[in-house]
């Protein structure tokens, strides 16, 4: 794959996000051929920096010299320095993009990158509006990429929406979750429709409970100050869980039309039922906030410990809740959700567990003990897929044990390309299967306000849980009380 001609032109070009993510996937990607001699890049921040400067950044910010192509379109790189909402920056950026298509041929094609703090996209699209540089001339295209968070709480998103839209019609704007550019996550569409063995028990039939894990052994590390606004719930759950579910759930799509697959993600969040009783809320939904654990040579410092962090803060490190899918295929299915930070291990799964056979009594003495079957889809680390069932045990006795079928993406001798190298492209290719449509957006925000609301308003201190372990005891009753586990715990 191939972009067409386009200047890509990256706000907040000083920042960590291009530094340590975009330069090092536009690097590679110019290393592959994907990005022809007609691709320019711009970077806007104001930090005074010239040309030199920035082409010089960009060389840093890899190692070595890279390829050929990358040393060209670095070297030709352009930088405009201003204000994110002063009219002169986008005049100049104007001239800079008018030379651009004249001296490499961008053809009038633009792609916007916002990588700046999430307050400042609303004014930067009005900025690109206002100064005309948000409408395509022609056959060109422009459009806009902006990473997440998309708005702070369902009012947020909305005014964001309004600012975005004031400038950019939705066809321009792609929502960035750099998840669903993961290659496990896509091979979610690969398990489900590139197969026909998963299809029949794909449903409430056969399935028994679903349970999505994002699990991180660090703390919030330097980045305290950002976390005390944002919170698990806002940083993970509004977002990626609620991307990976809906992809995992949903129907199958008439074709895989970014927009059928889209439709098809936003019917997924329409049929989850929001939370909106308090009591609802208090059954269905924890949250938690680690405190210091770990062992004697490794102890963990508690969130509140943590620079940049409220030594009162009730912000939450951990979600655990229980969701209900109301549609035909899911209605009576639990899909269990959680995430945290600072738990025992670094993982990212979507587990499937399968209904218990009837004759389980056959094999007395192990129906307690057997877990049921699953089939578990590893996102990271060692991403993959195992399918998990019981085996009997060699020997006279009748004992079945779990036995396990794994796949793992090592197995292929291709790599796996990043996933900004995948959603740079992706963007200047025009294909917005991977981004969120703002439909998702507003559907994801409908999901978890509620309940962040209602802890918002709880007077009652955040329950607490030890570093390095699998988040608050309330975590574990919310689960039992069905009568079932989670997958790790122990
Ligand atoms: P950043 O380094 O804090 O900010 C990027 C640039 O924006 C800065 O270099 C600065 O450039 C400008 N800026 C910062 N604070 C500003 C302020 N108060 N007013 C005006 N300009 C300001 O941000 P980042 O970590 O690169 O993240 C950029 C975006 O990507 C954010 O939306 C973030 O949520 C998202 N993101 C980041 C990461 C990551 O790994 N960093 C991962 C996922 C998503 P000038 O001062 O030169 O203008």
């Amino acid at each position: 794959r191939r972009s067409p001609p386009c200047a890509l032109v990256i706000f907040g070009a000083s920042g960590d996000l291009t530094e340590r993510k975009l330069l090092p996937a536009l690097a590679r990607l110019a290393g592959y051929g994907a990005l022809p001699p007609e691709v320019a890049l711009i970077g806007v921040a104001r930090t005074p920096m010239t040309d030199d400067e920035f082409a010089d950044r960009c060389r840093r910010s890899v190692s070595g010299e890279g390829h050929p192509r990358w040393k060209d379109l670095t070297a030709t790189a352009r930088y405009v320095s201003g204000g994110y909402d002063d009219p002169a920056t986008y005049q100049r950026l104007a001239d800079v993009l008018a030379e651009s298509d004249s001296r490499h041929g961008t053809a009038g094609n633009r792609v916007y990158y916002f990588a700046t703090p999430p307050r400042l996209f609303g004014p930067i699209a009005v900025s690109l509006g206002k100064a005309g540089l948000s409408v395509p001339d022609g056959d060109s295209f422009v459009r806009v990429v902006v990473e997440k968070p998309f708005g702070w709480d369902e009012a947020s998103a909305r005014e964001l929406y309004a600012d975005l839209s004031s400038a950019f019609v939705e066809e321009q704007i792609f929502r960035i979750d750099h998840y669903l550019a993961k290659e496990t996550v896509q091979n979610l569409l690969a398990l489900r429709f590139a197969n026909s063995i998963f299809e029949p028990i794909w449903n409430r039939t056969w399935v028994d409970n679903v349970q999505i894990t994002v699990a991180e052994t660090l703390g919030v590390g330097e980045r305290g100050g950002f976390y005390e606004t944002t919170g698990a719930m806002r940083d993970i759950v509004q977002n990626h869980v609620l991307q990976v579910l809906s992809l995992f759930l949903m129907e199958p799509p008439t074709s895989f039309h970014p927009e059928a697959i889209r439709d098809e993600k936003v019917k997924l969040l329409r049929a989850i039922r929001p939370l909106d009783e308090e009591a609802e809320i208090a059954a269905n939904a924890v949250r938690g906030q680690y405190t210091r654990g770990g062992t004697r040579e490794d102890l963990m410092p508690g969130y509140r410990d943590e620079p940049g962090v409220d030594p009162l803060s009730s912000t939450e490190t951990f979600v655990a809740m229980r969701l209900e899918v109301q549609n035909w295929r899911w209605t009576g299915v639990p899909v269990y959700v959680r995430t945290g930070k600072r738990l025992p291990a670094r993982l990212t799964e979507v587990a499937m567990e399968f209904r218990r056979p009837p004759q389980l009594p056959l094999f007395p003495g192990t129906a307690e003990r057997l877990e049921p079957d699953a089939l578990i889809v590893r996102v990271q680390p060692d991403e993959g897929l195992s399918l998990r069932f019981g085996a009997k045990v060699p020997g006279h006795a009748f004992r079945v044990q779990k036995a396990s079928m794994d796949f793992s993406y090592e197995s292929f001798e291709e790599q796996s390309p990043d996933a900004y190298e995948r959603v740079i492209l992706d963007a200047l290719i025009g294909d917005p299967t991977l981004f969120i449509r703002a439909d998702e957006v507003g559907r994801s925000w409908r999901i978890v306000d509620p309940v962040m609301r209602y802890w918002a308003g709880d007077a009652r201190p955040i329950p607490l849980y030890q570093a390095a372990t699998w988040g608050p005891p309330e975590a574990g009753s919310l689960i039992a009380r069905d009568g079932r586990s989670w997958r790790h715990s122990a």
